[in-house]
Order: C-alpha cells, then sequence, then structure tokens
C-alpha cells in the first residue's frame, strides 16, 4: 500500500472525473491521499472531498504562500476559523515562494511563521512549499522547530540540503521530478538513502514520467516508488514500506 501525501484532487481539473480518479488511485495501492490546502477559495471543495472519502482522505489546512497577498491577514483570519471546526489533520501547504514574484516576500515570511505557530499549538505536522527560499525557509525552521514535525515538500535541494532538513526533524516529499532526467533528487536519494522519505503526486501538477506535462493524479504513485526503488537499488517493496510507514506515523501519531 502506498500514501500520497500531496494532491489537490479537489481542484477544478478533476470536476469530470473525480470518482474515477480516486477508483484508479485505489486500484493502483494509493489508499490514502493527504490534501494539503491552498487557501480560502478552496477550502470547501477539499473539505468535500475529504467528507466524501474519510478512510481515504486526509485533510490539511493552511495557505498557499502565492495565495499571500495584500489580503493576507483576512486569508489568515479565514483559516484560523476553518482550524476551530478541528478538521484539520495538519498544516499546509505553507512556507515562502519566490519563483515568480517577490512582491509580498515580506507578508510571505509573517504567514508562514504564524502558520508554524498554529502548527506547534495545535499539535500538528506541517507540509511546508519552499522554491527558491530554501535558505530562508531552514532558518526559520532552525529558529522554531521544537515540537515541529512534518514534510519538505518537492523537497527542492541537493544531499547537503537534505541532511539539513532532516537533522531539523522533517521528512522529505519526493514526486515526479525524480523521474526526469538530471533530477537533483536522483543524487539525493543515492546520498541519503530512503529512510526519511514520503511519496508524493503534487496531483494535477508535476505528473512523473512518461505522463510528463499532462494532468497528474495519485494513481502514478507506484511510477514514483519503482523510480526511487532503481535509484535507491532496493526493491520496489521496500520503498512502500518505509514511506507509507514514515507518512502514517507522521499524520496518525502526531495528531494526538
Ligand atoms: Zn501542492
Amino acid at each position: 500500500m502506498y500514501v500520497d501525501t500531496h494532491a489537490h484532487l479537489y481542484t477544478t481539473d478533476f470536476d469530470a472525473d473525480r470518482e474515477q480518479t480516486v477508483a484508479r488511485a485505489l486500484d493502483a495501492g494509493v489508499t490514502r491521499v493527504v490534501l494539503p490546502d491552498i487557501d480560502a477559495s478552496t477550502r470547501q471543495a477539499e473539505l468535500d472531498l475529504a467528507d466524501r472519502y474519510p478512510d481515504m482522505m486526509i485533510p490539511l489546512l493552511g495557505i498557499h504562500p502565492t495565495s499571500i497577498r495584500e489580503t493576507y491577514r483576512q486569508e489568515l483570519a479565514a483559516l484560523e476559523k476553518s482550524l476551530a471546526t478541528g478538521r484539520a489533520r495538519g498544516i499546509g501547504e505553507c512556507g515562502i515562494d519566490l519563483y515568480r514574484d517577490t512582491t509580498y516576500h515580506r507578508q510571505q515570511r509573517l504567514a508562514f511563521e504564524w502558520q508554524l505557530r498554529l502548527a506547534r499549538e495545535a499539535r500538528l505536522p506541517v507540509i511546508i512549499h519552499s522554491r527558491e527560499a530554501l535558505r530562508e525557509v531552514c532558518a526559520i525552521l532552525a529558529r522554531q522547530h521544537d515540537n515541529l514535525a512534518g514534510i519538505f515538500h518537492c523537497f527542492p535541494g541537493d544531499a547537503d540540503d537534505a541532511r539539513r532538513v532532516i537533522d531539523l526533524g522533517f521528512l522529505l516529499g519526493i514526486g515526479g521530478v525524480v523521474t526526469f532526467k538530471k533530477s537533483a533528487m536522483s543524487d539525493v536519494i543515492r546520498a541519503l538513502g530512503i529512510h526519511r522519505v514520503v511519496l508524493e503526486t503534487d496531483a494535477p501538477y508535476l505528473a512523473p514520467a512518461p505522463h510528463r506535462g499532462r494532468r497528474n493524479e495519485s494513481a502514478y504513485i507506484p511510477l514514483i516508488a519503482a523510480k526511487i526503488a532503481e535509484l535507491a537499488a532496493i526493491p520496489v517493496d521496500d520503498v512502500a514500506r518505509v514511506t507509507t510507514a514514515n507518512a502514517l506515523q507522521l499524520f496518525t501519531t502526531s495528531t494526538t
């Protein structure tokens, strides 16, 4: 069995065939799917999907860094209101993304630190999104990682960065990028093995080879697992066992 630790199956990309998408995931052995939040505009669709498949979906609440703008205080207020319902099994995805736009860098940082505090107070795991910001994100975590655990989603660094993130108590989320030629993730897997790895698709984005460029979905998790098994020179069953145990431990034991 597999856990997809990062899939936005509630977006409109899946409106035409959401049920079949879920069925294909189950057929592929993906029995649990973590649903990271984006912002207030997608939250209800996410929670509706989680209600529909309560034994399969694990809903998180949070604000994606690219949704942080001048209205970020309203976003944070809406998030806290949603959190009060007790539905969240984790916080995220949250972090800093300076890839396309640095206008709201300061607000992104404030909102990220705010969400880390919420995670600590609620003792919830956190899913981190970092793009062009790994050094800053690690520095923030180094200051306040006590009582925090979580996943660095679509892990963006090299082997040294990976060691640092693991030392901070975080897991490495590895997805379709590992199947691309010349992926830095190949070196990370070869250097560090899989003991702190979890699998993710980031559906509908970042589909693994041979589906690259098309819509991604949770049923592609075994393609990612097979590539990791090849890089680590271990049986794919070991990848399934270790990554599933890592994911379940994070989302079922740290929420007490
Ligand atoms: Zn995401």
